[in-house]
């Protein structure tokens, strides 16, 4: 999650509340994932505590130096990250030929990344068995903000948390694949770098896709879900923000999948783009959304330790990131195999 709030611009953009035909329409809809569904089942359960763990404690360990753009640590965690993949057998996007899309020195400079070095996204792909043209995308950010003074910044809930969710999701919906049971439309697991000093890699993913944007159909995103803030202490909760934006289809898509999963409290404080926090603009989905891809936001508050060295792995609360990390997979999984693309109906 990026500390500083991005230039408003008279971004003023209008929040509509209520339940419109439309939204009933996606609710009818929802079946595609039934509770009965084997296959849906069998990969939700895929989706364990103890593997985000093991896999959170790599990403966050000290040995990633805070995973800072560009640098030694990042790379490694990159390696991780793609090897990851491999050992799954979920390969890159034909059209990229590599897991990384290099995002250069040069478009952050010019952003006001200073002199970040060259940097890479993650790509990985799972192509769609009905409509391969349309792609879902999920992500999350895998860099952080690096070493001060000698002082690891592990990043575990920022965004170690989203990282190692996205990885989570991936294996879930190998695993229905492998038992024929694939999503209807194509996946992009989605590591964007460069979030923390600007969501950099997100703007050069949306000005450099790899697949066209008029053919994305969501970018649900997921930036910090493994702990909890002051106000929600010890509630099984998550924020959700920007989900009803776009499309009057996302939130009772979001509402339903959560009903079937954890039955979360979600929490819409944050949905407003006029809040102070000015959330909506704080994270990766925000250049999806401004190129018209509907997003999901997943989130769990500024915390004690947002931005501070002790944002450690052990300080995770890893059953409710399992439960967050279900959710994610639910909504997903209803918007790689409904009948109907979701529509882009609000401006
Ligand atoms: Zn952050």
């Amino acid at each position: 999650m990026k500390k500083v709030l991005l230039p408003l611009l008279g971004l003023a953009l209008a929040v509509s509340c209520g339940t419109t035909k439309s939204s009933e329409a996606a609710s009818a809809q929802s079946s595609s994932v039934a509770k009965g569904d084997k296959a849906f089942l069998s990969a939700y359960k895929m989706i364990k505590a103890d593997e985000l763990k093991k896999n959170l404690y790599v990403i966050a360990s000290d040995e990633m130096g805070g995973r800072d753009t560009g640098s030694p640590g990042q790379k490694k965690a990159g390696e991780y990250i793609v090897n990851y993949y491999k050992a799954l057998g979920i390969s890159s996007p034909k059209a990229l030929g590599s897991y990384y899309q290099k995002v250069p020195a040069e478009f952050m400079k010019k952003r006001g990344g200073g002199n970040l070095p060259d940097s890479e996204n993650i790509l990985a792909f799972i192509e769609g068995s009905e409509k391969p043209e349309e792609i879902v995308v999920i992500s999350a950010h895998y860099d952080h903000v690096g070493t001060k003074n000698g002082v690891v910044y592990n990043g575990a809930d920022d965004d170690g948390s989203g990282t190692v969710a996205v990885m989570q999701i991936a294996k879930a919906f190998q695993e229905a694949k492998k038992a024929g049971k694939g999503p209807k439309r194509s996946i992009l697991f989605l590591h964007v770098t460069g979030e923390e000093h600007g969501l950099f890699g997100s703007e050069y993913y949306t000005s450099n896709p790899v697949f066209p944007l008029a053919n994305t159909v969501v970018d649900l995103n997921i930036d910090m879900i493994g702990r909890d803030d002051q106000e929600n202490r010890g509630k099984q909760y998550v924020y959700v923000i920007g989900s009803e934006m776009l499309s009057s289809e996302l939130k009772v898509i979001n509402e339903a999948a959560n009903k079937r999963s954890n039955n979360l409290e979600l929490n819409y404080k944050y949905d407003d783009p006029g809040d102070p926090q000015q959330l909506y603009y704080r994270s990766d989905h925000y250049n999806f959304a401004k190129n018209n891809v509907p997003v999901a936001f997943f989130f769990d508050g500024i915390h004690e330790d947002y931005h501070k060295p002790t944002d450690d792995p052990e300080k995770i609360d890893y059953p409710l990131l399992e439960k967050r990390t279900q959710l994610v997979f639910t909504t997903a999984w209803d918007i790689a195999n409904r009948p109907a693309r979701i529509v882009v109906d609000k401006k």
